[in-house]
């Protein structure tokens, strides 16, 4: 995943996993005098948490005395998550959770923020836990697409699209948090208000189930989908990657999934 002269953007949300990730990149460094670190915060705009989030992973930043970039929904898409959230029901356009509209905006944040700080991989904290649910979550919604492209190192060609990492793809999640407890990392423990709303919930608390009936479980769900991945990859790579007419960024259809939710919150 890391070459000795990399600059990554390290994806910081204030949470446990991206500062035990931030953490151990930053020890990583200290003998890699070439790799460079950057860690990039979105702020989606959502009242009562996410800046207590921004102030933890300053703090961390401002510790390990690496950069830290923030970009937000408002500045980058005209509009805080909660505006989003709450014009869509004002709309009565209750099909997508805020969740569903907060990825697929985070995403493309993430992106253009790893490209501003000219970084050339950007490193996300998603455990084996995160990964496992993907997998389920990709396979409920039939999204195939999506389930060939979510890899641990992603090999999506575009000039604006700046590749993506996973260290901690084969950690689970509960050893991500010993990690910040034992190195005492202060992180943000409170859960976003719009977490409830989503499907990972659901995909969390079934995988935690089959877990501790049958150990190993999401270990599992992983090396399955490396080995049909290969298979899937044939029929995604066809769909090919584009450039989205309205804001000019990767797409994977004329317009990006980006531009089509704003029309329809505007
Ligand atoms: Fe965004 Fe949902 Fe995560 Fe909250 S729980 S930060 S709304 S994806
Ligand atoms: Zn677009």
């Amino acid at each position: 995943m890391l070459n000795f002269n990399d600059h990554l953007a390290v994806a910081v949300s204030g949470g446990k996993d991206s500062l035990s990730l931030l953490h151990i990149l930053a020890k990583m460094k200290q003998y890699r005098s070439k790799t460079t670190l950057t860690a990039v915060t979105v702020d989606e705009g959502i009242a009562g948490y996410r800046n207590e989030a921004l102030e933890i992973a300053a703090e961390n930043c401002l510790k390990l005395e690496i950069p830290h970039h923030i970009v937000s929904f408002k500045d980058l898409f005209g509009y805080t998550l909660d505006e989003i959230v709450q014009k869509t029901r004002v709309k009565g356009h209750m099909e997508l959770t805020a969740c569903a509209y907060c990825g697929v905006l985070r995403r493309k944040a993430i992106n253009i923020g790893a490209r501003q700080v000219h970084a050339n991989k950007v490193a996300t904290a998603h455990t084996l836990d995160d990964e496992a649910q993907t997998v389920l979550m990709n396979i409920f919604r039939g999204d195939i697409t999506r389930l060939a492209k979510e890899k641990p190192v992603t090999s999506e060609v575009h000039p604006l699209l700046v590749q993506k990492i996973k260290p901690f793809c084969q950690i689970p999640e509960n050893e991500s948090a010993l990690y910040a407890y034992v190195k005492k990392i202060s992180f943000q423990d409170t859960p976003c208000p719009y977490a409830s709303e989503a499907l990972r919930n659901d995909m969390r608390w079934m995988l935690n189930r089959l877990e501790a009936k049958h150990a190993g479980t999401k270990f599992t769900v992983l090396r399955a989908m490396e080995r049909l991945r290969p298979a899937l990859e044939e029929t995604a790579s066809k769909e090919g990657f584009m450039t989205c007419v309205e804001c000019g960024e990767p797409s994977a259809a004329d317009l990006c999934k980006t531009c089509e939710m704003l029309r329809q919150i505007r």
